[in-house]
């Protein structure tokens, strides 16, 4: 699932479960206070209290409809069934449903960041994770419909688009029949999947490149990718192309080989650094973030500390954090043992917690008396006379609400609106926020074209 807004921990995600408590970014889609039929989503069927007002139904009834993840386009059916006084449900998952021809209506108007799903499900079968059960196997989204999309956004005024998908990075178009014998590009290197090879298919690069180019002024974010999906062409393009954010996530979830194979994970602590090294190598700055899974399945105190270490070693700048709640259906469930004391996994969840702050926090001061250009999303929660916005690393930077310069050649002054771009240079530094003080607006481009 997706990294969300910087939060250094979260609630859901791709498998761990929960123990853990702030709340990630809700994702658009996660709906609640529904009028009208209670429903369930996701294919669960959280227990509702009180009555429905519709008639027909039973005081007992808790649910009228329960709808899984591939069962939008069958909500008119259901809905009507549900108002008919019946119950309705469709948990069916379909191998090819990518809902490419239902382009989503902007509800906030004025938004400057918008969410667009390219691909659905996941192949890869960690031993935790209950995503390719629940979600199904991966299917991509033809590459036209996401590009149109984009563009109606852009159009619309959106300034940052973040490309979502369960592993967005093994995106593969295969409607274009000319590209299905085009042959797989490899993994990164120490990494291995439990399928072979898919050949075919307009992959992750292309689609990158394409997007990349529908606004110079909007900002590319894609989350959640696997570390094995990250070949040399797709570093080189966030390298090169000023609009793609140089920020990756990287989901780690453990810092133990001897744990990372019983996970099904495909890659070894070194397989992971060494790519963690590729990637700085390659992308100068670049921001890192990552999940973490405390007290899975057989997790020693000598394990744990592995994580710690790969934490310090790391440095990332975001973290996601879980203790291990064991999901019925996955093949942990099946054959492996939920054998660490949740104390003990509420212990390691809180020392993984504190050396991800302390070292956040390190690699955010570093950009102390850095120039960042920050895309404003509107006031601060905590102060009106305060602006709020993401530097690319998607670190939330906070800066005084100011008559400001506009950098183009006859730009007039003014207050910096949301959507807009504003140089800041930070003056400080926590594990999650930068403070600083905003020197001009500009744009994309010209930020680009003076560093
Ligand atoms: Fe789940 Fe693993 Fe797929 Fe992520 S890559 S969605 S953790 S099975």
């Amino acid at each position: 699932m997706a990294a969300g807004r910087n939060a250094a921990l979260r609630g859901g995600g791709s498998g761990g479960a929960p123990l853990s408590a702030h709340g990630g970014a809700a994702l658009p889609g996660r709906g609640h206070g529904a009028r009208g039929p209670s429903a369930a989503g996701g294919g669960a069927a959280p227990p509702a209290r009180g009555r429905s007002p519709h008639r027909g139904r039973s005081p007992h009834r808790v649910v009228d409809v329960v709808a899984g993840p591939d069962a939008y386009r069958d909500l008119p059916r259901l809905l009507a069934v549900a108002e008919s006084g019946q119950q309705a449900a469709n948990v069916l998952l379909s191998l090819d449903e990518t809902y490419a021809d239902i382009l989503p209506v902007q509800t906030s108007a004025g938004g400057t960041t918008a969410f667009v799903s390219i691909m659905r499900g996941c192949d890869n079968m960690c031993s935790y994770c209950i995503v390719p059960f629940t979600r199904g196997r991966e299917r991509s989204r033809p590459i036209a419909s996401i590009l149109q999309e984009v563009k109606m956004l852009s159009d619309q005024g959106v300034k940052e688009v973040t490309l979502l998908g369960q592993n967005v990075n093994s995106f593969r178009d295969l409607s274009e029949v000319q590209f299905q014998s085009v042959a797989a590009p490899g993994l990164s290197r120490g990494f291995s999947t439990v399928y072979k090879a898919k050949p075919g298919g307009l992959r992750f690069s292309h689609l990158l490149d394409q997007v990349s180019r529908i606004d110079p002024e909007m900002r590319i974010r894609f989350t959640s990718p696997h570390p094995k999906d990250f070949p040399d062409e797709v570093l080189q393009l966030i390298q090169e192309r000023h609009n793609i954010c140089k920020q990756l996530h990287l989901p780690a979830q453990s810092g133990s080989t001897r744990v990372l194979e019983a996970m099904r994970r495909g890659y070894t602590r070194e397989a992971y650094l060494e790519l963690v090294h590729h990637v700085r190598d390659s992308i100068p700055g670049v921001s890192l973030s990552s999940d973490f899974i405390a007290g899975f399945c057989g997790e020693t105190e000598e394990d744990h500390l592995q994580t710690v270490s790969l934490l310090r070693e790391v440095r990332y700048n975001v973290g996601f954090l879980f203790a291990y709640s064991m999901r019925q259906k996955t093949r942990a469930h099946h054959r492996l043992q939920d054998d660490v004391p949740t104390d003990v996994k509420k212990r390691r969840l809180e020392q993984l917690i504190a050396t991800f702050r302390e070292e956040a926090a390190r690699a955010n001061a570093a950009l102390v008396g850095q120039a960042q250009l920050v895309l404003v999303e509107g006031p601060s929660k905590r102060s009106a006379s305060e602006l709020c916005g993401r530097n690319d690393g998607n670190i939330k930077v906070i800066f005084p609400d100011a008559e400001l310069e506009d950098a183009a050649e006859h730009g007039a002054p003014g207050r910096a609106q949301p959507g807009d771009y504003v140089m800041v240079k930070v003056t400080s530094a926590s594990s999650q926020t930068l403070r600083g003080v905003p020197l001009c607006r500009t744009s994309l481009s010209r930020a680009a074209a003076s560093h």
